[in-house]
């Protein structure tokens, strides 16, 4: 029986199975650029445990949920964004989330970020 784990592309990276360029690494959470950044700044902050989306987050994943949010504004300014950025996480078929283990991006300028949303037709 394979785990979900087996073949994510973010639990990979977390094993070190595949390469990536990491900016952060702790026992909880880690950090690395976007591999087809859509910002000069793009990081892809992630838990290291597996949780799929935000709909299967619980009270055991607070911790690196929350430090997800604590290091953002360190590792965004650490990689150049210090006048402001933004964070994203994408949930499900409506959030058009294309990697199945939470992730939040950080997204950066120097240049101000378009809108947050494409005005719906
Ligand atoms: P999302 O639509 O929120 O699920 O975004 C997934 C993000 O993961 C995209 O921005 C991809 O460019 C990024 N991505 C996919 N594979 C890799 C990888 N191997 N290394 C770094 N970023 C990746
Ligand atoms: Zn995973």
């Amino acid at each position: 029986m394979t785990t979900p784990e087996a073949n994510c592309i973010f639990c990979k990276i977390v094993r070190g199975e595949i390469p990536a360029k990491k900016i952060y690494d702790d026992a909880e959470v880690i950090a690395f650029h976007d591999i087809r950044p859509q910002a000069p700044v793009h990081l892809l902050v992630v838990p290291k445990v597996h949780i799929a989306t935000l709909y299967d987050a619980g009270a055991a994943h607070q911790a690196a949920l929350g430090k997800m949010l604590a290091i953002a504004g360190r590792l965004a300014r650490e990689a150049g964004a210090a006048d402001g950025f933004r964070t994203i996480i994408n949930n499900g078929r409506v959030g058009h989330q294309e990697v199945y283990h939470v992730h939040m991006h950080v997204l950066g300028g120097p240049a101000p970020l378009g809108p947050m949303l494409q005005k719906q037709r």
